[in-house]
């Protein structure tokens, strides 16, 4: 018989959002009158600005005539698109960053685990407490890791935890890291990284011969002018940082799918036999041989977000997600809620009442006001106690959720 990844069996059977969504079925079916607001998973709800939609339609209608069809495109994208991120997303920023360091993909949750793929399987990592699941399934998977423990924490891995008492800014470890992921604005807890601490994760990279997997995914959600929006803005990050970037969250494309990695050609890590190797060649390497490129409507589509009218447009978008997010804190804190996030950020992360375990509010809500969250523990241990709501859902059930929390919660 063949065998499998037994990596695999060390997952936790129950993750996160299936068991949310088999407590929310179950709470459905005896109560069918309760019209239930989910503001647990973190999709994006308004349709797609304008001018994504008609450069896709024209490019439709290109694919749809001889004269101007494309089939196969570049596997790391077309040079007009990773022209307009390098312009507008990195330079304008003040990052040295060139169209060839960008690679074009149908997501950063792919990008963020497939990464892995060109890392040697001995590699010191560390992750922040609470995180983004993906992560650190994808290291279970590749073997990285012992099995779980109790609290869901894996054997080998570093957990940095990211707490009130922290401000939510994990120390910085005291041993080498060979790689740590960072996330920024963070999912789940909505919270950013100043650039001095960003500065120091860069210092302490470049002391340690440590590599940084920063997620910029919620970076469009910055409103303060001080946080920088790339690990890129970091002077010395270039030989430290890989970044990765979503459309998904800035323009409506978690149904669309296209994002990128962004690797500097000065970024080195070392072979066993001691050789320095170039981390954008060998993700190249694997991207062509794997990837076969995003599609042309979708890269046109990508490519509108820099017309003037599209980053108009994706303003007005990103500016409505964080007025529900502004609904939602101060709803939530005038009940008498600790609440984070929110303010750079389409999350909201509260303290449960009481030091309640999240599982438990997590149901106690659902009953009481028929609305859903994401119960903190689900992002890993240092998550027990808290709960994030997502900013991502219409104004109505926004207004709706807090008038009922308001009303209903019993905290
Ligand atoms: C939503 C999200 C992404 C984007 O994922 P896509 O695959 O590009 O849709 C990346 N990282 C984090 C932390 C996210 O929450």
């Amino acid at each position: 018989m063949a065998h499998i990844n037994d990596n695999f069996l060390k997952l936790k059977a129950g993750y996160l959002f299936p068991e949310i969504a088999r407590r929310v079925q179950a709470f459905a079916q005896t109560n069918p009158d309760a019209q239930i607001i989910r503001l647990g998973i973190g999709d994006v709800t308004e349709p797609l600005p304008q001018a994504v939609v008609q450069a896709m339609h024209a490019a439709v209608d290109e694919m749809g005539k001889r004269e101007s069809f494309h089939g196969y495109g570049p596997e790391q994208g077309y040079l007009w698109l990773r022209e307009k991120i390098a312009e507008h997303d990195f330079q304008a920023r003040g990052c040295e960053i060139e169209a060839d360091e960008i690679i074009i993909s149908d997501g950063s949750k792919c990008d963020t685990g497939n990464i892995l793929d060109i890392f040697g399987p001995d590699n010191t990592i560390a992750v922040t407490d609470p995180v983004y699941p993906v992560y650190v399934d994808t290291n279970v998977m590749a073997g990285h890791t012992g099995p779980a423990n109790d609290d869901g924490e894996f054997e080998g891995l570093i957990y940095l935890p990211a707490t009130a008492e922290n401000d939510f800014t994990p120390e910085i470890p005291k041993q080498r890291v060979d790689i740590v992921y960072l996330c920024y604005p963070n999912n789940p807890t909505g919270t950013v990284a100043s650039r001095e601490t960003l500065t120091r994760w860069v210092e302490y990279a470049r002391v340690n011969n440590s590599i940084i997997f920063f997620d910029a995914a919620y970076e469009a959600y910055i409103t303060n002018p001080d946080i920088p929006h790339s690990i890129f803005e970091i002077p010395g990050a270039r030989e430290v940082a890989i970044e990765f970037r979503s459309f998904s969250k800035i323009a409506g494309f978690t149904g669309v799918r296209c994002a990128c990695v962004v690797i500097p050609k000065t970024l080195r890590a070392k072979s066993n036999s001691g050789e320095d190797i170039s981390i954008s060649r060998l993700w190249m390497r694997r991207h062509t041989t794997k990837f076969n490129g995003v599609s042309y409507i979708t890269q046109r589509g990508a490519e509108a977000v820099y017309t003037p009218d599209g980053q108009a447009q994706v303003h007005g978008l990103v500016a409505f997600y964080l007025e529900n997010a502004r609904i939602i804190r101060e709803g939530l804190t005038e009940i008498g809620l600790e609440v984070y996030g929110g303010v750079n950020a389409p999350y909201v992360w509260v303290k449960t009442p009481g030091n309640v375990r999240s599982w438990d509010f997590f149901d106690q809500m659902l009953s009481q006001t028929h609305i859903v969250s994401t119960p903190g523990s689900g992002f890993g241990a240092a998550g027990e106690g808290y709960f994030r709501l997502s900013a991502f859902n219409t104004r109505e059930n926004v207004e709706e959720a807090v008038r009922r929390l308001r009303k209903g919660l019993r905290v």
